[in-house]
């Protein structure tokens, strides 16, 4: 009797949500547009966002434009889907983490400093690994929430194999990065870098930044090199994607170099 109670209790706090959940699939339901992540299908995509963009969000799976084509780059473009890989995740978005963990060829961790859903709580400027552990690390939309980004970097390439691969993707608007240490309040750092929880608005030099961290760094624009079909099929944004090999040929010679250069252009921060 008390687990039937239970049940029923659980049932009814799951199964309206559930329902609201099928209907908004059914009603979007159609061949228009195909979500890659979840293979849904839709007439029309959900609006989102604070500019209330159109045919933005999945119905089903909740994906966005920058989310479906991470997606589709390491499914056609790296071994992510079918080679044996370790791979970190920072911030795990739910839907990419959920299908990451049923992959069996993947040794995956997920890891944020504050969400409940990740594997692992972890600062990314003070990785709890060792040193050249991963072959993949997936980093989207977390380097403009984070103080010390260059130390981040540093981290990330420290915990990658030689040869490993950092997919990093940023929300990229202007030409140099916009820094302002004086912004701490979030209606400042809203004007300043258009998000209240952001620290910096990055610009083009982004790739700069990577490299300096020692990374071998291609900026890809993969929504030109899928063409107007795929990008309208998929709803596609245009979207740099930074792909950061951490060079075969180590590291341990250029570490303090890289050390000198983190601590300079620290100073060149400061006010
Ligand atoms: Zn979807």
């Amino acid at each position: 009797m008390k687990i039937t109670g239970k049940l029923k209790s659980l049932a009814g706090r799951c199964i309206p949500g559930r329902v609201a959940a099928t209907v908004t699939i059914m009603k979007h339901y159609g061949h228009r547009f195909t979500c890659p992540c979840c293979q849904g299908t839709f007439r029309k995509l959900l609006t989102y966002g604070a500019n209330a963009r159109p045919n933005a969000k999945c119905p089903k799976c909740g994906s966005l434009a920058r989310h479906r084509l991470t997606w589709l780059f390491l499914k056609n473009e790296t071994g992510l889907f079918t080679d044996e890989t370790s791979l970190l995740h920072f911030a795990p978005e739910e839907f990419f983490q959920k299908q990451f963990r049923l992959m069996t060829s993947l040794n995956y961790v997920s890891a944020d400093l504050n969400a409940p859903s990740a594997m692992l709580k972890m600062d990314i400027t003070d990785i709890s690994f060792k040193d050249n552990v991963f072959d993949m690390i997936l980093c989207s939309h977390v380097l403009e929430h984070v103080h010390d980004d260059r130390k981040a970097m540093s981290e990330m390439f420290r915990v990658l194999k030689p040869g490993g691969l950092l997919i990093a993707v940023v929300p990229i608007k202007r030409e140099q990065t916009l820094e302002d240490t004086s912004a701490t309040s979030p209606e400042e750092r809203k004007r300043l870098f258009g998000q209240e929880d952001h620290v910096r608005r990055y610009g083009r030099d982004f790739a700069e930044r990577l490299q300096q961290a020692g990374f071998s760094v291609k900026v890809i624009d993969y929504v030109a090199e899928l063409g107007p079909e795929l990008k309208d099929k998929y709803a596609l944004e245009n979207i740099s994607i930074h792909c950061c090999t951490k060079p075969k040929s180590d590291c341990g010679v250029h570490a303090a170099e890289r050390s000198q250069r983190h601590e300079k252009a620290n100073r060149a921060s400061e006010p």
